[in-house]
């Protein structure tokens, strides 16, 4: 199969309290496992679009027939989003942004305070189901936060995502029933910050060589 689910890379109750074991199990087993299980049926007979990175599927979807683009959108979409979000939290810390990444968001936001103020304000607001990012457009190099709905994925805003916040009730709903703010207020307790500074380096190397 081109996509396979990857290891979540800790244990399902290991980001207790702030995400119960049984909502990552479900959130990983199951509904990671079937965008890709869908991803993979609707591309099966295209051979050419199967060696392709997700982000690279996703940025050149209209190089696939148009009867598929759809589930490339949503199920592909819902792949990418997962992985970005299983590597950007893990086991709650007390652990805050440094370095560049301190220097980005001072300069974004002023204050890490006022970056999480704007993107739990833009997770409170999506509608429905979607997501909230802290993005980076990689040629201005200037941070921002989204929100987008269903599985719309930040690439194909021309953006580059550093850490993703799922607002599917699927993410909260056993632990936290309807209280979304709730769940938001504990996402940040599991925030890998570490994780979003590599990420964000990654962007500015890119950046640099597509520059130069
Ligand atoms: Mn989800």
């Amino acid at each position: 199969m081109p996509y396979q689910l990857p290891e979540l890379g800790y244990d399902y109750d290991a980001l207790e309290p702030a995400i119960d074991a049984r909502t990552m199990m479900l959130h990983h087993g199951k509904h990671h496992q079937a965008y890709i299980h869908q991803l993979n049926m609707a591309i099966a007979p295209y051979k050419e679009l199967q060696d392709r990175s997700i982000e690279d599927l996703l940025t050149h979807i209209h190089d696939a027939p148009e009867e598929i683009r759809a589930v490339i959108r949503n199920s592909g979409g819902g792949h990418a989003n997962h992985e970005l979000h299983r590597k950007t939290i893990g086991p709650p810390s007390e652990e805050k942004p440094t370095g560049i990444l301190a220097e980005a968001i001072r300069q974004g936001f002023g204050t890490l305070e006022s970056l999480q103020d704007q993107l739990t304000e833009a997770a409170i607001k999506v509608f429905g189901s979607g997501w909230a990012f802290l993005a980076i457009d990689p040629q201005t190099r200037k941070m921002e936060v989204m929100g987008l709905p269903n599985q719309d994925v930040v690439v194909l805003h021309g953006k580059s995502a550093l850490l993703a916040c799922d607002v599917w009730e699927h993410s909260y709903y056993l632990k936290y029933e309807n209280r979304r703010p709730e769940y938001l207020k504990a996402f940040w307790d599991v925030v890998q910050w570490e994780a979003v500074s590599r990420r964000l380096e990654s962007v500015l190397d890119q950046s640099l060589i597509s520059a130069a």
